[in-house]
């Protein structure tokens, strides 16, 4: 239930400050009254030793005494209590108390008792035991209505009762947001190690100096991305270097078996294999200069091109040169559907991406398929659309198509590389846009990419890949 390390201890916390409310509760109750017992106990014993010494000339006068008591501590109206003991006869009580509390004649006479306070019902009791003149003994008993202490404990506790929860939720969202600041620095971090692409090799992860731990976390993520940098970019100078040294062989190799193929007078079986090494010669040249144009175009990363393109009209001229292959499969090219839409590139790499995009749709979809290019802005970037009815590729390849020599099922005939779309998605990244795909097996695919607008009004240099 409390997945969250933050939920886990802002809970921990609110139960030890709710233990610690409920012990604060016991013990502040408990010491008020054991307090106040002790303060009225010792006013008790002083007023005991008042009455005694008023009482002990009068005690065989009980109207004066009673006069003498009333006068020196009106008992009623303080609402306390007096009975004054000479023998066995009782020579003075006081009557009802002003507030009702308790009733004098129900309170006991209790002569085994010490001389400690006790509680009668809501009345704290003190007996003091003195001897007359002639050694009859003289017991006057002095109470005191306990009732305002035990309203004040119920008001201390339901006070605090009611402000503890306030003070839990109050902690609570405190604490929340204070582990929430505490660990942003950690979203921050998250966030950037999505987004983190080979496109931006060199962005590293924001370092916080608030705390310790996690910058260091921060530091070993960013010399991890050190590594990785490096490792891509030595994986990537070997591509682009091979590539580099067998350009020339393999010009002069396929130069070499034109001159051959030209040739008159070859025996067929060997003018087959001059068109069979021929054919395959061709294909890995081209592949060559698939990579060449991959490690050029990851050069280029982030490092945006300024021509204004129209992309309607691209996909205008690019849908007429590739006509002739949907044709052959009698294919329906549909569009460009759309307004006209300026981005800012480079011509003849966008063209490519079509090119690459609309040759994957006709080379993937079967006979009588259609085809549909569309184009539009949304979210202030320019988009090229290619959808096709084709085969669609299964949701686990969706994510490796664009990796370079990747191909959904080599052995079903697909004749490519697996660098068309490796193309696209560098080229794309060149231009500071992306390359993404939907697609459904046995319903088909659309290939969609967004490029940044043309500035309205920048029309300047054309810097090309
Ligand atoms: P290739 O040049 O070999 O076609 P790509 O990089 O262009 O390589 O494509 C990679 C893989 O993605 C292909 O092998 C193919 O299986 C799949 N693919 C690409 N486009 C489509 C499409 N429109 N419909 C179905 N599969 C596709």
């Amino acid at each position: 239930m409390l997945r969250s390390a933050t939920s886990r201890l802002v809970a921990l916390y609110c139960l030890l400050l709710l233990t610690l409310g409920a012990v604060f509760l016991v013990f502040t109750v408990s010491n008020f009254r054991h307090y106040t017992r002790e303060v009225i106990a010792s006013n008790l014993s002083i007023r005991a030793a008042g009455v005694w010494s008023i009482s002990q000339n009068l005690l065989n006068q009980p109207v004066a005494l009673a006069a003498a008591i009333q006068s020196g501590f009106s008992p009623e109206v303080q609402n306390r209590f007096i009975r004054i003991r000479y023998g066995d006869r009782i020579i003075f009580q006081s009557g009802d108390p002003a507030d009702g509390r308790f009733k004098p004649s129900l309170i006991p006479m209790d002569d085994a008792a010490n001389d400690n306070a006790r509680s009668i019902g809501d009345v704290l009791l003190l007996s003091r035991h003195y001897r007359d003149p002639r050694g009859r003994p003289v017991v006057v008993d002095i109470g005191q209505s306990f009732y305002f202490v035990h309203t004040l404990e119920r008001e201390l506790a339901t006070s605090i009762f009611i402000a503890l929860p306030i003070l839990l939720v109050f902690a609570a969202i405190g604490g929340y947001v204070l582990m929430r600041r505490a660990l942003s620095p950690i979203e921050t971090m998250i966030k950037e190690t999505e987004a983190y692409t080979f496109n931006r090799a060199d962005t590293r992860l924001p370092l916080v100096r608030t705390e310790p731990r996690i910058e260091e976390l921060g530091m070993a993520l960013n010399r991890l991305l050190d590594r990785l940098s490096r490792a891509y970019s030595h994986a990537s100078r070997f591509s682009a270097d091979a590539a580099h040294e067998l350009r020339t062989p393999l010009t002069i190799v396929r130069g070499e078996l034109e001159l051959l193929a030209g040739r008159k007078n070859l025996q067929p079986e060997v003018e087959t294999a001059v068109a069979n090494a021929l054919e395959e010669i061709t294909r890995l040249s081209g592949m060559v200069d698939s990579l060449i144009l991959l490690s050029r175009m990851e050069s280029m990363w982030g490092k945006k091109s300024h021509a204004p393109v129209d992309l309607r009209k691209l996909a205008e001229d690019t849908l007429v040169q590739i006509g002739l292959l949907a044709e052959e499969k009698q294919l329906r090219l549909s569009g460009p559907e759309g307004p006209t839409v300026i981005v800012a590139g480079d011509p003849d790499r966008l063209r490519q991406v079509l090119v690459n995009l609309l040759d994957n749709a006709i080379k993937y979809t079967p006979r009588d398929g259609r085809i549909t290019v569309r184009v539009g802005i949304e979210k202030d970037r320019g988009f090229i659309s290619v959808e096709d009815t084709g085969i669609g590729i299964a949701s686990a390849h969706l994510e490796g198509i664009f990796e370079r020599f990747y191909r959904v099922s080599p052995d079903r005939g697909e004749i490519g590389a697996g660098l068309g779309l490796a193309i696209v998605k560098s080229i794309c990244a060149a231009h500071g846009g992306e390359v993404t795909v939907k697609s459904e097996l046995g319903q088909g695919s659309i290939f969609r990419v967004d490029l940044p607008l043309m500035p309205a009004g920048e029309h300047g240099a054309l810097p090309s890949f």
